[in-house]
């Protein structure tokens, strides 16, 4: 997926798609969803992922509301894998159960985030370790797709060390963990107390430890944490897509409305400009799907200061300290620092690996 978004900058990277508006649950916090919209017929959603997979599209996220609830999601994940397309979903969990997770595999789900909000049960959400641990124990037993557990802190979560026991929860069950900011209903920041910021940093440390495996987009929520702005490119309507129940293409669920084009009228045009568009929303946004692909673009377009800023220095003069695989990474595919010509060797192996990866 890296490979063919670094290839071409005008196709989607990701998808998100909504195959039901409806949720059984009623988060507080939550502007995504309604207690009664019917599931988008499925010979529509099929059409929209035949149209997603003609824009090239490298990834489908479902999500809703609670896509769980579409009768036929499994048949449109299947549709999804037909076309050589990533499959994932965003589910609160509720409906999972061993023979859920069996049909899940089946259909060739490749990755599961179930978003966790408190350890128990109370007025603003519902989605607790408590009810949902039994859950993710299924998954850890049943599941063949890899799974992703979010904890989220701010937006009125009671608790704010809830967060780190879920994290914790989520590593002991072997899944990998990323932590949420609550937007507020137009996608941006809600700046976190001081209680809250504690508990982001004591994650961040445990994080650094290598205490558990935490992926995460750092660079972003350090700055929000601390209810600072960011200075990056927002793709969207570009490499992200959002495309609501109705068929819409929005920017994303909390930018409803830009461009709202239907999908089956959304050209590479469309793609070409909005890559372009500065969105004003960009300095505090917290949706995360929208950094992480707005990373590969930064590889793309600038590849040593991409680099440099996902390993920073341990002082402001020392070098980047990169791993050892993105050392061999930045060795085949970047130019020499010193200006100079790549070796034989380096340009012989670089080849085999541009051809492996398809990229010109
Ligand atoms: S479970 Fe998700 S979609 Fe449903 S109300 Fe809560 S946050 Fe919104
Ligand atoms: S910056 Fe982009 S992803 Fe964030 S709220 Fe604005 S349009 Fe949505």
């Amino acid at each position: 997926m890296i490979a063919q978004a670094i290839k071409s900058p005008y196709h989607p990277i990701l998808a998100h798609i909504i195959p039901i508006r409806r949720c059984n649950l009623s988060c507080a916090y939550c502007n995504e969803y309604d207690r009664v919209s019917n599931p988008v017929p499925t010979a529509e959603m099929l059409h929209r992922i035949e149209l997603l997979a003609a824009l090239g599209t490298a990834m489908i996220t479902f999500s809703g509301g609670e896509p769980l609830l579409h009768t036929d999601l499994d048949d449109l994940i299947q549709a999804v894998r037909r076309q050589g397309i990533i499959a994932t979903i965003i589910t609160n969990g509720y409906l999972l159960a061993p023979e859920r997770i069996k049909r899940l595999n089946r259909a060739g789900l490749d990755h599961l985030q179930i978003s966790i909000d408190n350890v128990l049960p109370d007025d603003v959400s519902k989605k607790s370790l408590k009810v949902l641990d039994q859950k993710l124990q299924w998954l850890a037993e049943f599941a063949e797709f890899d799974v992703s557990i979010n904890s989220v802190l701010g937006g009125g979560m009671r608790s704010p060390e809830d967060a780190r026991t879920i994290a914790h929860r989520a590593a002991e069950l072997g899944f990998e963990t990323t932590l949420g900011i609550i937007h507020d209903h137009s996608g941006q920041l809600q700046p976190l107390g001081h209680k809250e910021r504690t508990v982001y940093e004591q994650i961040r440390q445990e994080t650094k430890s290598g205490f558990w495996a935490f992926s995460y987009d750092n660079l972003f929520h350090n700055n929000l944490a601390l209810g600072l702005p960011n200075d990056w490119h927002c793709r969207a309507g570009s490499r992200y897509l959002y495309v609501c129940e109705d068929g819409l293409v929005h920017y994303c669920s909390q930018q409803r409305g830009y461009p709202a084009i239907p999908l089956e009228r959304y050209k590479l045009e469309d793609i070409e400009r909005e890559y372009w568009t500065q969105k004003p929303c960009a300095p505090y946004c917290t949706i995360s799907c929208v950094h992480r692909v707005a990373m590969i673009d930064l590889v793309r377009e600038k590849p040593r200061e991409a680099l440099a800023s996902f390993y920073p220095p341990a002082a402001p003069d020392a070098p980047a300290k990169l791993s050892f695989g993105v050392k061999v990474l930045s060795s085949l595919f970047l130019p020499p620092v010193n200006g100079g010509a790549q070796s034989v060797v380096v340009k012989a192996m670089a080849g085999v690996a541009k051809r492996l990866l398809g990229i010109n």
